[in-house]
């Protein structure tokens, strides 16, 4: 018996390089997903006799294109507890993530609140490009200036807004404490709070002018201060609200008291080295482009995804030419692609990642409308194994409806997993919550869909990913539009995927994600095709009734 002697330890010092978030002093102190050293497995690898199943190269020898439910993995041998599965993984050839998780950037999936959640949980969200230039990299300047437990853009008021502004505010986003400053704006100068217990007693009058009824002596804290301190000062005050000014009494953050009671810490965040979140955003290859992608880079983008949905093109080969030369340092993940020939073009341009899919998306009718696509399972592997050669990661894009799946992506070659239905319908994704039959919903669409690509609701121009020109006559939809119903917050959701991924891969006896690759392609890691009552049998059945909770 051979054993398995390969180690992850590279993975783990390069996610300690882009995570400075471990020794924050600001942060409420909880262990960090524990990180051990992965010490050699257990002999596992076994004698041909007692082989079972294939391998991976087996499962998709004879060219058919398979789908994440076709086939299920052996499990292997435990000796590691499932908490000491390390999920560290590459998004690019420069940035590796502490979970393999990726949120799509779609206009009903990733903007800032989902992007911050995402990294706040060791992935990372990419800001979606349905809207103009500007909006776009606030989203972006938003996840990059994000200190946690510190609103960073405060709705502020000016001493000439009245009782009624604030009744009004009150009525829209749901909150009380306003900041009064000088020109009614964030970093002016705090002259005042006014909360609801200045305006209860004068709703009689809504036309009295704030600078009559605000607070205004006001406890502040300097900018820098940490959390721990913030949280000690609030406690001695007895305010809800510390806002925060700089040297000159100007207005720079604010913190809420009601934020601290549930501050808990995050300390597999995503972080570059000035310990400011990671993010990415999407663009197009076409040349105003190259504008949008200027003010993403000066609001501080991490990684840039060229969001085509066939993305074998010159159009695409030249831009991340452009990019790599005019911002070498800046990361660039190229696609979309489903088979190694697309995948060689745009590894020979120069791109640090790659993202694998077509047609396998849960709001995509590509394959039906266009005739061209590919099985994402079949994908994966032929794209991941050939990439692989050249040292680029693979992001599997479209089809991931559970843990099982991710796993399964993982255990076909790829990095990590991009997300739109599994993160649509939970409170950081964009959009309202609505009522249909007594279910909370909110929408979930293709970008492709009609209704993406005549967005009306005031982001700005739409994209062009699947439309190509203004003077089109027809757009011919490549998605639909829909509604997905209430997850909940991603921040309860994706600690219960990451929990499942590492229970996953303890019963395949993979104490890591890289180990999890690397058993692909040393031929440990058996598959098994399932039939149609396999897949069956694999799902509840016989029941009257049941009901389906997952966390
Ligand atoms: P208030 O007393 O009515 O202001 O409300 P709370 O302090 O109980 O809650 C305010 C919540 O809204 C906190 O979780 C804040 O982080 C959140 N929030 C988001 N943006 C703002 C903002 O611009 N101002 C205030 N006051 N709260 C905000
Ligand atoms: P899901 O996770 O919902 O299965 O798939 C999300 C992925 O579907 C996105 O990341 C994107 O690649 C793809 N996608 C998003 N909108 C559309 C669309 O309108 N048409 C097609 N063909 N694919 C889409």
């Amino acid at each position: 018996m051979a054993s398995n002697n390969a180690t992850a330890t590279a993975t783990v010092d390069a996610t300690n390089k882009c995570n400075g978030s471990l020794n924050s002093p600001d942060l409420l102190e909880q262990p960090a997903r524990k990180i051990i050293k992965q010490q050699p497995q257990q002999d596992y690898h076994l004698e041909p006799e007692l082989q079972d199943g294939l391998s991976c190269n087996d499962l998709f020898k004879n060219g058919e294109g398979l789908t994440y439910n076709d086939f299920l993995i052996l499990p292997g041998f435990i000796n590691f507890a499932a908490e000491e599965v390390d999920l560290s993984s590459p998004l690019t050839k420069a940035i590796t993530l502490r979970a393999p998780l990726v949120s799509s950037p779609m206009d009903t999936v990733t903007e800032s609140e989902m992007a911050i959640a995402m990294a706040l949980c060791g992935g990372i969200g990419i800001i979606h490009h349905n809207c103009t230039p500007e909006y776009q990299a606030l989203e972006v300047h938003k996840v990059k200036k994000y200190k946690h437990g510190f609103m960073r853009d405060p709705s502020v008021m000016s001493p000439t807004n009245t009782v009624g502004d604030v009744l009004e505010a009150r009525r829209k986003n749901g909150f009380t404490g306003y900041p009064v400053t000088e020109n009614g704006k964030l970093g002016g100068k705090l002259l005042g709070m006014v909360t609801s217990r200045d305006i209860d007693f004068r709703e009689y009058n809504p036309e009295i002018l704030l600078s009559e009824v605000m607070t205004k002596d006001l406890v502040t804290a300097p900018n820098g201060i940490t959390l721990p301190m913030a949280n000690a000062i609030l406690e001695k005050s007895k305010k809800g609200k510390l806002p925060i000014v700089n040297q000159s009494g100007e207005l720079v953050a604010m913190i809420a008291r009601t934020d601290l009671k549930k501050a808990r810490s995050y300390p597999n965040a995503s972080k570059d080295s000035n310990k400011q979140l990671l993010v990415g955003a999407a663009i197009g290859t076409r040349n105003e482009d190259k504008a949008r992608l200027q003010l993403l880079v000066a609001n501080g983008v991490d990684v840039i995804i060229l969001d085509s949905s066939q993305g074998n093109s010159i159009y695409q080969i030249e831009m991340v030419k452009y990019i790599k030369q005019t911002y070498p340092d800046l990361q660039v993940i190229g696609g979309n692609v489903v088979t190694r020939a697309q995948a060689k073009n745009l590894i020979e341009a120069g791109v640090d990642g790659l993202r694998v899919g077509m047609g396998s998306g849960s709001i995509c009718i590509t394959q039906e409308v266009m005739a061209c696509g590919c099985p994402q399972a079949t994908a994966v592997y032929q794209v991941s194994t050939f990439a692989k050669q050249f040292g680029v990661p693979v992001i599997a894009d479209g089809g991931i409806q559970s843990i099982g799946h991710i796993v399964k992506a993982l255990a076909l070659g790829a990095s990590a997993v991009m997300m739109g239905s599994l993160l649509a319908g939970t409170s950081e994704a964009p959009g309202e919550y609505f009522f249909s039959d007594g279910v909370r919903l909110k929408k979930y669409r293709g970008m492709g869909s009609l209704e993406a690509m005549e967005r009306g609701d005031g982001k700005g121009a739409a994209m062009s990913r699947y439309y190509h020109n203004e003077m089109d006559k027809m757009k011919v939809a490549q998605g639909v539009s829909g509604s997905i119903a209430d997850k909940g917050s991603v921040l309860r959701y994706l600690p219960y995927l990451e929990c499942g991924l590492q229970h996953s891969c303890q019963d395949i006896g993979a104490n890591s994600v890289s180990i999890l690759r690397q058993m692909i392609y040393n031929g440990q890691l058996r598959f098994m095709k399932r039939t149609h009552s396999a897949q069956l049998e694999g799902n509840v059945h016989g029941l009257f009734s049941y009901e389906k909770r997952l966390f």
